[in-house]
């Protein structure tokens, strides 16, 4: 069942997005190369609690950190350590956190230093997308038509959207119904109601779309070792469209 958030729940999960969003921006600001992936989880679970938030993730299924970090070829889910970023790596973290009863979850792939000229077209086709997906979450369209102006545009960039992980409902649950995947058939699906709150999350590989999983149990990669990225945002359908839940600023 996909449950419609009222006005005022809808106001408890932007400043749970706001959170979200303020702990990316602090991350955002520390990157650059010999920072270890462990150091920026340890700098995400403080921020998080500093704003009286838990970290979302944090023993979610048995999930040992706040944050997931996946470098380069790492699709999702991967776990911080003792790793250090490396001029030219991109970097995607994903940031959940609890707040008032509510999730926001939202995540963005940054460079780390000077990255490649592919890598940089990967970022921004990836970003591009979620916007894409976005100008079609109003009332009375489907869900497939966000799932497929994403996989639309991504494609006619020359790149693929990951098949096998998909956005989802969110709420006083972290994943709701419904999911959101990032390919579909425009015209198909639930018809999108105001009230609905979505975790739009493009995941975009360089090159094809398989994926696979470390022995870790948890990082998800390309099956060819392509890069990949990420980007994702908790967004609010309101009777005149979409509201970003994870900005900075009121969106
Ligand atoms: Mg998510």
């Amino acid at each position: 069942m996909i449950t419609l958030k009222s006005p005022q729940e809808i106001d408890v999960m932007r400043q749970a997005g706001r959170i979200v969003a303020q702990t990316l921006q602090v991350l955002k600001e520390v990157i650059k190369p010999g920072i270890t992936t462990i150091q920026l989880d340890a700098l995400a679970k403080r921020t998080i609690e500093s704003f009286h938030a838990s970290p979302a993730f944090l023993g979610y299924r048995g999930f040992p950190a706040s944050i997931c970090v996946s470098l380069n070829e790492e699709v999702v889910h991967g776990i911080p350590g003792l790793r250090r970023l490396r001029n030219g790596d991109i970097i995607s973290i994903d940031v959940g956190v609890y707040y008032r009863g509510y999730y926001g979850d939202a995540a963005a792939t940054y460079p780390v230093g000077e990255i490649s000229p592919l890598a940089r077209e990967l970022l921004e086709v990836t970003e591009q997308s979620l916007y894409r997906g976005l100008d079609m979450a109003y009332p009375g369209k489907r869900l497939y038509d966000i799932s497929n102006a994403i996989q639309e545009y991504v494609e006619s960039r020359g790149y693929s959207v990951v098949r096998n992980y998909v956005g989802h409902g969110i709420g006083s649950e972290m994943h709701e119904e419904p999911q959101v995947p990032n390919f579909g058939i425009p015209g198909k699906g639930p018809r999108l109601e105001t009230g609905m709150v979505l975790a739009i999350e493009p995941m975009v590989n360089a090159g094809g779309w398989q994926v696979e999983t470390l022995a870790d149990k948890w990082t998800v990669v390309t099956s060819d070792r392509s890069l990949s990225a990420h980007f994702e945002h908790t967004v609010a359908i309101l009777e005149d469209g979409p509201i970003i839940l994870t900005l900075l600023q009121e969106g």
